[in-house]
């Protein structure tokens, strides 16, 4: 069968293997034909020879990690022949730590979980996987099109999981979210915004292509303005973008008792300068909370499930600018101006 596999750590070293081995008893009882694999950042780091680790043993990494699949068979007889499913994408450490003990993967104290085409684990670009139940979500019938944006709603699933959590610390009752960045990631988060029934606003650098009238489809504002001239103040923000301006205008911007999640993931080796004094005043005498948030456990996932089935079918299509046959994989991994989120299909 075919695989999507790089060398982890060589720059460039993508390929396309005909031969690869069909998918190994071990790997689960679940047996599942690929319909399809979203690309993200983290694909274009791991093929750049960024990041990324091969299994135990292997020289080379299948990637994908965004999937989504038909069942062929579940020996274990969880799910059904034909059943559409996506495959989790971290596995807990052996330790295991106390989180990974209690299912909350996502929340790894040691570092050494593995996650499927991202560290130590074969990923999900190849035309057949396997699975064990416990890492398989079943999705709704008439996500068929759709169902291959459940990993990145899982996350922003788990950013909003977090953010009530910590809302409900107090008396709370939020009204407008700002969320940086209108990338997948973003949108999504916006999505799940609008579905609280919040007031949304999107905040990103570009004056055309697909952005603007993605936002405006789920009923929410764009803003293609600096953070500081923005009219208001949120009470929630969701940063998706890690420019680390926009993440330190975003902490001073937010009302009082406001709740900062960072889900975008900086480079770092940029330095700025900024008054770390003014900005514990501002958190302290405000009650603001920042912080990050990162994966998702499978809690998340059926709650992004749900959301999916929820949203207009029609605009999460439109979140999704190409869709590319596994034998043109070279050009799906190739980013083009306008993509939002690009596809790759197995389907034959
Ligand atoms: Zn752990």
């Amino acid at each position: 069968m075919r695989a999507v596999t790089v060398q982890p750590g060589v720059a460039d070293s993508l390929g396309l293997v005909e031969d690869q081995p069909e998918p190994p008893a071990e790997e689960g009882p679940i047996l599942v034909e690929a319909l399809a694999v979203g690309i993200c950042g983290t694909d274009h780091e791991i093929i750049a020879g960024e990041y990324g680790e091969a299994p135990p043993g292997a020289d080379r990494l299948i990637i994908g990690h965004e999937s989504l699949g038909r069942v062929i068979e579940d020996a274990s007889g969880t799910l059904q022949p034909g059943d559409l499913v996506a495959g989790i994408v971290r596995h807990p450490d052996p330790v295991p730590c106390l989180n990974c003990a209690v299912g909350e993967w996502d929340m790894c104290r040691n570092g050494q979980y593995t996650e499927h085409g991202i560290k130590a684990l074969p990923g999900f670009a190849r035309d057949r996987w396997r699975i064990e139940p416990s890492f398989a979500v079943r999705l709704d019938p008439a996500l068929a099109q759709l169902g291959v944006l459940l990993e990145p709603t899982s996350v922003v699933a788990k950013a909003w999981d977090h953010i009530e959590r910590i809302g409900h610390r107090a008396e709370w009752q939020p009204q407008t979210v700002l969320v940086t960045g209108a990338g997948p990631i973003g949108l999504l988060a916006a999505l799940l915004g609008t579905q609280r029934g919040l007031s949304v606003h999107v905040l990103d650098r570009a004056t055309d292509g697909p952005k603007p009238e993605l936002v405006a489809g789920l009923g929410a504002t764009y803003h293609a303005v600096p953070v500081n001239d923005l009219p208001f103040e949120p009470d929630v923000v969701v940063e998706c973008t890690g420019a680390p301006t926009v993440v330190l205008d975003v902490m001073c911007k937010a009302a009082p008792n406001g709740i900062v999640c960072l889900a975008g993931v900086s480079s770092g080796g940029r330095t700025i300068d900024f008054d770390a004094g003014a900005l514990n005043r501002e958190l302290v005498l405000e009650n603001n909370v920042v912080f990050g948030s990162v994966n998702a456990n499978r809690r998340h996932w059926t709650m992004a499930a749900q959301a999916l089935a929820r949203a207009d079918q029609i605009w999460l299509e439109s979140l999704i600018t190409r869709r590319v046959p596994v034998n043109r994989y070279a050009d799906a991994y190739t980013p083009g101006p306008d993509d939002i989120k690009v596809v790759l299909e197995f389907a034959s």
